[in-house]
């Protein structure tokens, strides 16, 4: 993380040419928020702009389409069509993208930037409804704002950022990023998160707009609203890019897609379906606010890609200049001239002059491939192949053999000892070259299998992350934190079994609160919400360690208490009802407190049902004789 510098900071802030919502834009969005807000004011500011009419007919009645109703000619029309959210993101939107449509650096493509921004816009507020990770205008404000910083950077020094942007394509983005750390010390994604923060965004979204661009270096837990809304960010990027840019439509670019995919939980055919509705309403949106945008892409294509199964086969071999190979060989003058060959293609050599001398070379400092003669000095070609595949570094080289005896045996000999390819003496540049290119391939291919498997495993562990969280999600109850009926029954269920098996004894209290309804009815449901809450921590905090509370519905608990028999029980259910007075919870002209039913596993009882029911029949009996008591 860089630091963003306070005079950089200063001169941005201070600056007449920053990008921020105009004033008519910021008294739409306050007007928006406001729930109370009557459609006849907002009307009236709205009408004050023209042109914002104008966008804002358009739209609702491209949303009106096909829907066989008449055309909308007013605002009150458009804003019973739209709707508050997006009234507000057209006002947000129209005003930063009619303000900043120009600007002084020549380099900088404002009509592309805004393009794209409107499309990363669009589909965070997707990937956010849909994660339900933030209200949808909130995420399209960040997703339209997520890159302002390079904006802000190109109208306040023009000239500086120009020559950057000039070094760097959009499209080789970590070169740009690090362009700008070196001028400005920082990147622009930091400076953006800086510029929100001073608008007042709060932390949850300036994040993501920091990280998103790396979201490994986000370390929020799996799962947690932080973590999704970088991920999300970074896949919604990713989308922009699809859309925009044909360049960036490559195998790597779905791998990217599906990685950030998987980490906000959707899959492919989620991912295509949600890439399409983004991609109409780029185009629905755009046109709206005058904004040129690219021929249609068709998400399909990724899904395509994705199932082509030939996609590694496909990928351009390793690059030769990014290879390193081992040429061994006793005669000096024939290593030479293989030398000089490799060198000319591009690959980097290493030398050895016989077997033991290649091993400790290829352990030392492993290349990618090894070449080596067969008859040698000290140690010959195929033992030292037999040794190195005994060591892992070794096991994953590509190893070729120079040989000049062909028969049958020797090459069995040569596959024994764990040579992947031959080459006939006398060995010539044409055939060599082949060979290892055939080598580079298959060391790419191994190479992003692993890549591809470590990601997978990266994947799963995830997976298994958020499935514990959803397990445990589905067994808690979500006011108190306590666990539910359905943890409730299944626990039940197991200490019964073990209290057979073990003739063990085990009670069960069913608890239920006292004149509830009135607090609900006296002080509101809000109160009655925070009255359950003070009256299961209270209850956990009465129980021993071994018992169990669960909220099972409504104002009723039960507490499940293995190897306590009845007298036990009871004594800790009234310990429950003195703990619950002590609160002093105010029902109106009555005293909240709780009612406990207790009952014992015995003989007679089939299952864990009776064993509830009993404890129920009592908790009636307790109620019946006027409540606050344990029966
Ligand atoms: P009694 O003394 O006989 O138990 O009567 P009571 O007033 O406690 O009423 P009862 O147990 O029959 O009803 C419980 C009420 O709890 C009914 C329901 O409206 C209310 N309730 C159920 N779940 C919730 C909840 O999650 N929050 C709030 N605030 N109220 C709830
Ligand atoms: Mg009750």
């Amino acid at each position: 993380m860089n630091m963003v510098k306070a005079d950089l900071l200063a001169s941005i802030r201070s600056s007449p040419d920053l990008p921020s919502p105009n004033e008519f834009a910021r008294r739409v969005i306050r007007l928006t928020q406001d729930d109370k807000v009557s459609y006849a004011l907002l009307e009236e500011t709205i009408r004050v702009d023209p042109a914002f009419v104008a966008r804002l007919i358009k739209l609702a009645n491209s949303a009106w389409q096909g829907s066989g109703g008449r055309p909308v000619v007013s605002v009150k029309g458009a804003l019973q069509i739209l709707g508050l959210p997006a009234i507000r993101n057209l006002a947000l939107g129209f005003s930063l993208l009619s303000g900043y449509r120009k600007g002084p650096c020549p380099q900088f493509d404002y009509q592309g930037f805004w393009s794209r921004s409107l499309a990363l816009a669009l589909a965070f507020q997707a990937i956010s409804s849909r994660a339900r990770a933030a209200p949808s205008d909130e995420a399209f404000s960040v997703g339209l704002l997520v890159n302002i910083g390079a904006l802000a950077l190109a109208t306040v020094f023009p000239e500086p950022y120009g020559h950057i942007l000039a070094q760097a394509t959009l499209a080789n983005k970590g070169k740009l990023a690090e362009l700008e750390i070196a001028r400005f010390g920082c990147h622009q994604w930091e400076l953006g998160a800086e510029l929100l923060t001073g608008w007042g965004l709060p932390k949850i979204y300036v994040d993501p707009v920091c990280f998103h661009q790396h979201p490994e270096a986000d370390l929020s837990p799996v799962g947690s609203r932080p973590y999704v809304l970088t991920r999300g960010l970074a896949l919604a990027a990713t989308i922009a890019d699809l859309l925009l840019d044909p360049a960036s439509r490559t195998p790597e670019k779905v791998l990217e897609l599906y990685r950030h995919g998987a980490r906000v939980s959707l899959e492919s055919a989620e991912l295509v379906a949600l890439g399409k509705q983004v991609a109409t309403d780029w185009h629905e949106w755009a046109n709206s606010f005058g904004l040129r945008t690219s021929t249609a892409f068709d998400f399909s294509w990724v899904e395509q890609v994705a199932a082509d199964a030939t996609l590694l086969s496909q990928s351009a071999p390793e690059d030769p200049a990014s290879l390193r190979v081992l040429l061994v060989d006793d005669e000096r003058s024939s290593r030479m001239y293989l030398k000089q060959v490799l060198q000319e293609a591009g690959y980097k050599v290493m030398e050895a002059e016989n077997g033991r001398q290649a091993l400790a070379a290829a352990l030392e400092n492993p290349p990618d491939i090894v070449v080596t003669d067969w008859v040698m000095p000290v140690m010959d070609g195929i033992d030292m192949i037999k040794q190195l595949r005994k060591t892992p570094t070794g096991a994953a080289q590509y190893i070729l053999v120079i040989t000049a005896q062909t028969d049958e045996d020797h090459l069995v000999q040569a596959f024994d000892a764990g040579t992947n390819d031959f080459i006939p003496k006398p060995v010539t540049p044409r055939v060599l070259l082949a060979r290892l290119k055939a080598g580079a391939r298959s060391i790419h291919l191994q190479r992003e299998t692993e890549k591809n498997y470590r990601e997978l495993q990266d994947i799963a562990a995830e997976l298994s992350e958020s499935n514990r969280r959803l397990q445990e999600m589905s067994v808690t109850d979500v006011l108190t934190g306590c666990p539910n009926r359905r943890y409730a029954l299944e626990r039940l269920q197991q200490e019964w079994s073990g209290s057979t098996r073990r003739q063990h004894p085990l009670s069960c209290l069913v608890v239920d609160i006292d004149w509830f309804k009135e607090i609900n009815d006296l002080y509101g449901h809000d109160r009655g919400d925070q009255v359950l809450r003070q009256v299961s921590e209270t209850l956990r905090a009465g129980v021993r360690t071994q018992d169990v509370v669960c909220r099972v519905g409504g104002d009723e608990f039960w507490v499940i208490c293995p190897d306590a028999d009845r007298v036990a029980a009871a004594a800790c259910g009234q310990r429950l009802c003195d703990a619950i007075n002590k609160l002093a919870i105010d029902a109106g002209d009555k005293r909240c407190g709780i009612s406990v039913g207790v009952a014992q596993r015995s003989e007679s009882m089939a299952d864990p049902q009776s064993l509830i029911n009993a404890a129920d029949h009592n908790l009636y009996q307790a109620k019946r004789e006027g409540r606050g008591r344990v029966k």
